[in-house]
C-alpha cells in the first residue's frame, strides 16, 4: 500500500479542529487563556488536565497520560488504531 503523503498529513493536522473533535466526543471545554481545558477522556480524570491549544491545534494531557500531540495522535489514542488507519478516518 502506498504511503500517506506528507502533504496530506500536514493538511489533516491543520484543517481538522482538535477542539471540535473533543467537543464531538462529549468533552466540555473551558477557555483558559490561549488554551481550552477539559477532562481527559483517556484516563479517569477528576480535574481538567486535558489542554488543547487551538492556535497550534495540539493537545496535551497533564495528568496520568503525560502525552499529547496532533489530531492524528488523538484519534489513534481514542480509538486504539494505527497511524495509517487514523489518517483514513472519515472525520479526519
Ligand atoms: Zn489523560
Amino acid at each position: 500500500m502506498a504511503r500517506i503523503p506528507e502533504s496530506e498529513i500536514k493538511r489533516l493536522k491543520q484543517e481538522i479542529s482538535l477542539q471540535r473533535l473533543a467537543e464531538s466526543a462529549g468533552i466540555a471545554l473551558k477557555r483558559h487563556g490561549a488554551d481550552v481545558v477539559g477532562l481527559c477522556p483517556f484516563h479517569d480524570d477528576k480535574t481538567p488536565t486535558l489542554v488543547i491549544t487551538p492556535k497550534t491545534n495540539l493537545w496535551h494531557c497533564l495528568g496520568a497520560c503525560q502525552t499529547g500531540g496532533s489530531v492524528i495522535d488523538w484519534v489513534m489514542k481514542a480509538e486504539g488504531i494505527s497511524f495509517r488507519h487514523a489518517t483514513r478516518k472519515p472525520e479526519l
